[in-house]
């Protein structure tokens, strides 16, 4: 019997998405969902084409690196994953890519200023950058942690995004938005200096956003 059906097939649905809306390429990113009652993680397998996973090809793991069913080797950065929901009990979904221009950001080693209020939907003023790691080592998973905290996005120097939900839907669409953003500031900056939303107005949208989702429950 093959466990977490329903988050197996979630995501074989948002794999293909991240490939269509070009949020990542080949077999760039990776992307888990957190079954918090089993204690297990479903995680998309390492170096195979999104188009092509079904559902037997989701790898199931324990949060501490063990693989419970899967006949692949899980993402090569599953510790990235598993840390985030050991730490973090307001998450279940997590979004690892190489979005275009987000990675592109993140070669400069900064924060993402406040282009636009929507960096806000990530529950602060920026997008933190996490110091720079070789990828699918405890020491990137740990800087990633500590750069996310209390936010739901950050960047990963020099390789790319981990976005966080409470469910796949929210962390794919905070993907979406946080690309988004770090386009216009690389276009802002091609033709000027943008401006920078001032810290008041952010702490206002971040406040407005935690309603946001209630209120749409309520209609
Ligand atoms: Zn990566």
């Amino acid at each position: 019997m093959s466990l977490l059906k329903k988050e197996r097939e979630t995501l074989v649905e948002y794999g293909k998405k991240l490939i269509d809306t070009g949020l990542t390429v080949g077999t760039g990113g990776n992307i888990s969902i957190y079954n918090r009652d089993s204690g297990y993680m479903a995680i998309t397998p390492s170096g195979l084409e999104y188009h092509t996973i079904t559902e037997d090809d989701i790898v199931i793991m324990d949060l501490n690196g063990h693989v419970i069913q899967g006949k692949w080797k899980p993402s090569s950065e599953y510790q990235m994953h598993s840390l985030v929901y050991q730490n973090r009990e307001d998450v279940n979904a997590m979004v690892h890519t190489h979005a275009m221009y987000s990675t592109t950001i993140s070669t400069l080693n900064i924060d993402l200023p406040a282009v636009d209020y929507l960096v806000a939907h990530s529950g602060g003023k920026n997008i933190r950058c996490a110091e720079y790691a070789t990828y699918g080592t405890k020491k990137l998973a740990e800087n990633a942690l500590n750069a996310m905290e209390g936010r739901k996005a950050v960047l990963l120097a020099n390789h790319g995004i981990n976005v966080v939900g409470e469910n796949m839907e929210e962390a794919f669409a905070i993907t979406e938005q946080l690309e988004f953003c770090a386009r216009l500031y690389w276009q802002a900056k091609a033709i000027g200096e943008p401006v920078i939303l001032s810290d008041d107005e952010m702490e206002m949208m971040v406040d407005k956003f935690k309603h946001y989702g209630q209120a749409k429950k309520l209609q």
